[in-house]
């Protein structure tokens, strides 16, 4: 039977070191995980490239694709729309890879309740004061961004025990190794195995 490709969601304060745990796992074990790409209207970093990090479009071309529906989720984040593109995600599931997708509590919800053996995984600094500093230490935000991404990071962390574990991103070499063993044994929990739980089951019928 041929393996098929789980959904992890990766979600976390603005901060935590998401795409720094993300990068770094595909650095790793890039041959097993595709990192879906999203669409969203914020305008890219320095440094962001179309179709790398993102793919930047306005608000129109946005709303075209929820019309359309080429997303599988969608949510708003502090001023702007995000979402994930669904025909690249079924075709790394279907080609057997894990697929990541790093999105914000709404989005995440979204996509548990479309597919319910999704895994969800919560990305936390070991402290708010340290959330801070790494926020204001990667110096892409504005002062007052910084701010509404904190107060968003408050009304988050209301949601932490909606999700399947929760990673504590202190040591980034520990936790991507965390992050990695988690997604991986998700394969052989029940929930991702009943296609084969019938097979086996129908044999025994036919013995
Ligand atoms: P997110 O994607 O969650 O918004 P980033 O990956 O951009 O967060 O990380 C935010 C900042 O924190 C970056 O400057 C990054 O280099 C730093 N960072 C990430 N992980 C760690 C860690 N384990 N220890 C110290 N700094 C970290
Ligand atoms: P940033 O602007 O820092 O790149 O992302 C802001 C927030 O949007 C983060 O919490 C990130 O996980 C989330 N996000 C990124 N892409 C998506 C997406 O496709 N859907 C949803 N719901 N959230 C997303």
């Amino acid at each position: 039977m041929k393996k098929k490709g789980i959904l992890a969601v990766i979600s976390g304060f603005s901060g935590a070191g998401k795409g720094t745990l993300i990068k770094e796992l595909l650095q790793r074990h890039g041959e097993q995980y595709a990192l879906s790409v999203s669409a969203t209207t914020r305008s890219p970093r320095a440094g962001e490239e179309h179709g790398r990090e993102y793919f930047f479009v306005s608000k129109e071309a946005f709303e075209q694709m929820i019309g359309e529906d080429a997303l599988i989720e969608h949510a708003c984040y502090v001023g702007n729309y995000y979402g994930t593109p669904k025909s690249y995600v079924e075709e790394q599931m279907e080609a057997g890879r894990d697929v990541i997708l790093e999105i914000e509590i709404q989005g995440a919800r979204k996509v548990k309740e479309k597919f319910p053996d999704t895994l969800l995984l919560f990305v936390t600094p070991p402290s708010a004061a340290e959330l801070e500093s790494r926020l204001r230490g990667r110096g892409t935000e504005t002062d007052e961004v910084i701010r509404s991404r904190l107060k968003r990071a408050a009304e988050e962390a209301e949601f932490m025990e909606d999700y399947d574990y929760i990673l504590v991103n202190d040591d980034l070499d520990t936790c991507v190794r965390e992050m990695h063993e988690l997604i991986q044994t998700q394969h052989f929990r029940t929930c991702s195995s009943l296609e084969r739980i019938a097979r086996i089951k129908e044999e025994l019928r036919c013995l």
